[in-house]
């Protein structure tokens, strides 16, 4: 099986297996797990923050960001097709008690003109805008990589309005393998921003939120309360240190596979590919022009043994990460195409 269906997909190597079972335990809850307090540090370091936090998963670091920044009542501005708004469950809603404006946008990239008319004047009938959320790179919407000076923009309005700046980074690596531009840079002067270890990384659990210390202890706050708070969990960061260590390099492959597939597929009937279309490892494009829905174009694909994701009525979504090398690219390529063909000339299997 060749498995696009996302990034999560991926299983710990056995030099990440290694590096787990000799990992230094303690108890995280108490500030005493070495191996985690090395991790946090590491990422806090590589998004140039004075502290981090190490979390169960990316969806808890969104929702304890959206904790600390927010008070119930608030609203925050999102993309349409961001996680925060589409696929974590309304826990900014359910918990945090916020509303949400997901403003809509081409590709999960919105303008700074666009987030700043969203912005609410100050008044006693409206809620109060109190954060704004950059996805980087956008999941849901084709891995777009947002232009460092957008960010920066956004970032300033947010701040002159009074807002609080927050990064979804579940592959905010990815973006730096894409650009060459640091981390710390992209992260610079925001209030929050966080990586995902089980995304490209490849690891099995995890995810590290980073901000200033005063943000960190708030955040440490909420994760105890919400069940976050781990005992050995050096067992876990043993596999994003050694993550870091040994996988980073294979986030320009990813982008690259994603790229190749692309070019592979780019001129195939009936696949309509949008020219901004795999700016990091994921590649998103419609089947609407063969006649048949996302769903079925990924079933069809799924009995050729390639796996890929339906993500809206006729969009399909491949991820690349660590266990995608080029040869299964190029398998991909011709299952993707031969479907498309079958499809288009409405031959039966
Ligand atoms: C995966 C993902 C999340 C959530 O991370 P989990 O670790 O799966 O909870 C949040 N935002 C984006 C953009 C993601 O891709």
């Amino acid at each position: 099986m060749i498995d696009l269906f996302s990034d999560t997909q991926t299983r710990p190597t056995a030099g990440m297996r290694a590096a787990m079972a000799a990992a230094e335990v303690g108890d995280e809850q108490s500030d005493s797990d070495p191996s985690t307090l090395a991790l946090c540090a590491r990422v806090a370091d590589l998004l140039g923050c004075e502290a981090g936090v190490l979390m169960p998963s990316g969806t808890m670091c969104n929702l304890v960001s959206i904790l600390v920044h927010t008070r119930p009542g608030d609203e925050i501005v999102v993309d349409d097709q961001s996680h925060i708004y589409n696929t974590e469950a309304a826990g900014s809603a359910a918990i945090a008690g916020v509303s949400v404006a997901p403003l809509k946008t081409a590709a999960g990239v919105y303008t700074p003109e666009a987030f700043e008319a969203a912005i609410r004047p100050p008044a006693r009938t409206a809620p109060r805008s109190a954060l704004v959320s950059i996805e980087q790179t956008t999941s849901f919407s084709g891995g777009s990589v947002w232009a460092l000076a957008d960010m920066r923009r956004i970032r300033d309005i947010a701040h002159r309005h009074g807002l609080k700046a927050h990064i979804d980074g579940a592959r905010l690596l990815n973006a730096v393998a894409a650009t060459g531009v640091p981390a710390k840079d992209y992260a610079d002067g925001f209030d929050s921003a966080w990586i995902d270890l089980s995304k490209g990384l490849g690891c099995p659990v995890g995810a590290v939120l980073c901000g200033d210390r005063d943000f960190i202890a708030e955040a440490w706050r909420w994760k105890y309360r919400l069940g976050g708070a781990m005992r050995q969990s050096g067992i876990l960061a043993a596999a994003g240190l050694y993550a870091l260590d040994h996988h980073l390099d294979q986030l320009a492959a990813d982008n690259a596979h994603a790229r190749h597939l692309r070019d592979l597929i780019a001129d195939a009937p009936g696949l309509a590919i949008g020219a901004g279309a795999a700016q990091s490892n994921i590649l998103c494009f419609s089947v609407e022009p063969l006649g048949v829905t996302g769903s079925d174009f990924a079933a069809a694909c799924l009995l050729q043994q390639v796996r890929v994701r339906a993500i809206g009525a006729y969009e399909i979504r491949a991820t690349t990460h660590l266990d995608i090398d080029e040869a299964s690219i190029l398998r991909a390529a011709a299952v993707i195409r031969a479907e498309a063909q079958r499809l288009l000339q409405g031959i039966g299997r």
